[in-house]
């Protein structure tokens, strides 16, 4: 769900020093993508298709590495790499379309919130990370001992 999305991206950026945008974008897109085209469009079966695969992974990270550069494309590659992990406890298709998936007809996105509503456990999950997120951005990193302390360089000169 969005909320465990979220804290999940806001953690990466915390420890894994990725940058904060593109993380969280691509902490949601895949959800984006998939919840469009099935329960939007009517396009696909799922609503973990395309953007739930390590293909979709592989792709969006080249194009953001070409488009804004390597530091981008980490922050990208993880953000999207945790969502797929968040969302092991369900059907994740990593392989498609190079394995073949059976793909249960989706139900709609109201049905789906009202199953998520009725979890909760999950719910005090997902809390719990977004929790676990908020605090550590609001609270300031340590600053390491060997960091070097910068040093004035002055240099007397004898009067006349
Ligand atoms: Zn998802």
């Amino acid at each position: 769900m969005l909320v465990g999305h979220l804290g999940v991206s806001v953690l990466t950026h915390r420890y894994l020093k990725a940058d904060l945008v593109p993380v969280v974008v691509a902490g949601v897109i895949p959800d984006v993508v998939d919840k469009a085209l099935c329960q939007g469009l009517n396009l696909t079966p799922s609503g973990r298709m395309w953007g739930h695969t390590l293909l979709g992974l592989a792709v969006s990270t080249v194009i953001v590495r070409l488009l804004w550069g390597r530091q981008t494309a980490w922050s990208w590659a993880v953000g999207y790499l945790g969502h797929l992990v968040a969302d092991i406890g369900g059907d994740v298709p990593w392989l498609y379309p190079f394995v073949h998936y059976d793909f249960e007809p989706s139900p709609g996105f109201w049905e789906i919130l009202w199953r998520k509503l009725q979890n909760p456990v999950e719910i005090a999950l997902e809390l719990a990370l977004l929790g676990w997120a908020a605090w550590t951005v609001r609270t300031p990193q340590r600053i390491s001992t060997k960091t070097p302390v910068p040093s004035v360089n002055v240099e007397i000169h004898e009067g006349i």
